[in-house]
């Protein structure tokens, strides 16, 4: 399966409702950025990261995956997906200039990428060459109707529209100010009654003191997880916050390695373990990082900038993975969307990662790469 070429992509996908806001980022595109990978035996393979739709800085990953990392895959065999991943990582001139950011989102959507022409390869959904099914379903929970810009009545009819959908998890953005935050938490509690869970997601807004004290009070509202509640690269932070606190610590959205990740687990500061494949070198890196996780028995919860589509193979196949999030922007421009039904995710069936756009999508939503 040598690979013939490699071509940078850029789609730009409307949100729900136009825009949308947690404590730190306002969004009103998903931009799907990877790379296309041809091979000579006429598999195409499709990997992608996940952006704000933020153009120039898109056009940065798609340089990457144009100048740099293409070279050293043209002619190569795309099978050999662990030897390919040193090449790049251990790039000496690319390590140089970046062991995290640009360049590791670009190796992203390349490793993403040749793991699906592997499955296809092999006709088989990702998750079976991943060593197959390791649970019966992958519980969903939904994100979308839990943003910081929805005023409180909307906030809460969503939650109460999902629970009746089938969802059993739902989480809700804080990192305003404590008041408001314990006050639509109380709020949303209330109204899904005890027994769905719910997690919160601070987006690395607040300091340590803010924790400390929002935590004292919403512990009698049965919090799920406090997702990235400081700053994201603060070990001693989160291991101080989760010594203090009976809620449990997740993060890992923005983290690129498994050395950062091995920092989180030695201090004992994380709980819930978020690693995600368009953030880290894709499939293969995040793998290492759930092996781990479940070495210290610490479930994980892939943080989903691909809205689920390849985490969905993972969560499936990988005996750490017990929840995985659902926000459905971008389902809709792929050949199999990560679909939910009655709380669950369905068991992908087509050949692949679950990356390969729609026509229509490509048509639509396309931008220029450079
Ligand atoms: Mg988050």
């Amino acid at each position: 399966m040598k690979i013939k070429s490699v071509t940078p992509f850029i789609l730009h996908v409307p949100v729900t409702g136009g825009q949308i806001a947690d404590s730190t980022h306002t969004v009103s595109n998903w931009g799907v950025v990877g790379a296309q990978i041809q091979t000579e035996s006429g598999i195409t393979g499709y990997g992608f990261t996940g952006t704000h739709a933020h153009l120039p800085s898109d056009q940065l990953i798609t340089r990457c995956i144009e100048t740099c990392h293409a070279p050293l895959l043209i002619g190569e065999d795309a099978s050999d997906i662990n030897r390919l991943w040193h090449k790049l990582a251990r790039n000496p001139a690319l390590q140089w200039v970046g062991r995290a950011g640009i360049t590791t989102l670009a190796h992203a959507a390349i490793d993403v990428a040749l793991w699906d022409i592997k499955a296809k390869a092999a006709a088989q959904p990702l998750w079976k060459l991943l060593g197959g099914q390791v649970r019966d379903k992958v519980r969903a929970y939904n994100t979308d109707i839990g943003w910081l810009s929805i005023p409180d009545a909307q906030l809460v009819a969503g939650a109460q529209r999902a629970v009746a959908d089938g969802f059993t998890g739902i989480k809700i953005k804080v990192g305003s100010t404590v008041e408001r935050d314990l006050r639509r938490l109380a709020l949303v509690r209330q109204a899904i009654g005890p027994d769905v869970t719910l997690a919160i997601d601070g987006n690395g807004k607040w300091n340590l003191a803010t924790c400390q004290r929002f935590c004292r009070a919403a512990e009698a509202l049965d919090v799920y997880w406090f997702e990235e509640p400081l700053w994201y690269d603060d070990v001693k932070g989160h291991a101080q916050l989760a010594r203090v606190t009976s809620i449990p610590v997740a993060l890992g959205e923005q983290l690129y390695t498994t050395d950062a990740f091995a920092e989180f687990f030695a201090q004992q500061a994380i709980a819930w373990v978020q690693p995600d494949v368009t953030r880290m070198a894709g499939i293969t890196e995040v793998l290492r990082v759930c092996d781990t996780a479940h070495s210290f028995r610490l479930p994980v919860a892939p943080h989903a900038g691909d809205m689920s589509q390849v985490h969905v193979h993972l969560a499936y196949a990988h005996p750490a993975c017990e929840v995985l999030e659902y926000i459905p922007w971008i389902k809709d421009c792929f050949t199999e969307p990560a679909d939910v039904v009655d709380g669950h995710f369905k068991l992908p069936q087509l050949p692949g990662a679950g990356t390969t756009p729609t026509a229509s999508a490509w048509e639509k939503y396309r931008q220029v790469t450079a």
